[in-house]
């Protein structure tokens, strides 16, 4: 069994994308720069776009997180978005979900330039991506397709099975692992809420990407020997550490891990790819 360590993987891509910046810099080019909104003071949230800060900087980009109160109105926040769009300086905008209850989200994603939307979540980004035009890839589903690639997995003709239907991860990688492309050519079956008989469609699974948020879901008995296995959950639960918490993924690695010929941990597997997909796109999107 090969542990997928996302955190290494991740860790060389920084180095990677800082050595391309340096270079942009040197030949007197412009500093990729990624603006984040964080509306309200929802813990999870600060501690994300506090990693995405820290990465930015990893990277030699410029970041700019814009804070506002959870009371901040709808009309307030398409404001500050027209102007962060109108702004020549900022390469890149991803604003925090989620967001407090009386702002639509959909709206918000809808009014950010598609050209700035590094986060892949605006319309058009989402239908390029599915017509395998060059788009944004949302984060998650990047980080994952960069991780079985630099891992060399076999993804052709492969069965994948895919837990949650989400239009953050669940259904981009649905798409993505479908398209003629490699890593792609999968064969995918994808579950959710609904699904009969769940684990009959695991033990088919030759990959299997559990986006369910469900804690330690996937148990041994769902696994076929040799599946790849990658769990995307992250869930805060209750434990005697420093913080009160521990993040738990939605595999349960200890029955899991044996019988799988790949396997992502939590955390150290998913979660740091995100944040460097996040990197390339803002890159991408300074015209690099
Ligand atoms: P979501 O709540 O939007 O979607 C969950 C999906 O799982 C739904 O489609 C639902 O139908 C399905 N589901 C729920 N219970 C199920 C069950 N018992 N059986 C089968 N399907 C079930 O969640 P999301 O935003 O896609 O996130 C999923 C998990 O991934 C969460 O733990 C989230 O924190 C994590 N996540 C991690 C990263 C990362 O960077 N590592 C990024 C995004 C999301």
């Amino acid at each position: 069994m090969v542990i997928l360590d996302g955190k290494a993987t991740a860790d060389q891509i920084k180095i990677e994308i800082a050595e391309k910046v340096e270079d942009i810099i040197k030949k007197g080019g412009k500093r990729p720069h990624l603006a984040a909104i964080l509306v309200g003071d929802d813990g999870a949230s600060q501690t994300y776009v506090g990693h995405k800060e820290r990465a930015c900087v990893q990277a030699g980009f410029k970041s700019t997180i814009l804070r506002f109160p959870a009371e901040t109105s709808e009309e307030k926040l398409l404001e500050e978005i027209a102007l962060i769009n109108a702004d020549n300086d900022i390469d890149g905008l991803i604003v925090q979900l989620p967001l407090p209850k009386h702002i639509n989200e959909q709206k918000v994603i809808e009014a950010i330039d598609p050209m700035k939307d590094v986060d892949g979540f605006h319309p058009v980004n989402v239908g390029r991506m599915v017509l395998g035009l060059p788009s944004f890839v949302s984060a998650t589903p990047d980080g994952i397709m960069e991780l079985i690639s630099r891992y060399k997995i076999e993804t052709a003709g492969k069965h994948c099975v895919i837990i949650g239907r989400s239009n953050i991860v669940g259904r981009p990688m649905a798409n993505l692992l479908s398209q003629k492309s490699n890593p792609g050519d999968c064969t995918v079956t994808m579950c959710h809420s609904r699904t009969k008989n769940l684990k009959e469609h695991t033990l088919q699974a030759d990959i299997i990407i559990a986006a369910l948020g469900v804690p330690g879901f996937l148990k041994g008995d769902m696994v076929k020997e040799g599946a790849v296995v990658i769990d995307v959950g992250i869930t805060r639960v209750k434990a005697d550490t420093k913080t009160g918490f521990r993040l738990a993924g939605d595999v349960l690695f200890s029955e899991v891990s044996p019988k799988s010929s790949f396997i992502t941990p939590v955390p150290g597997g998913v979660g740091p790819m995100t944040i460097t997909s996040l990197l390339k796109n803002t890159l991408k999107a300074s015209g690099n």
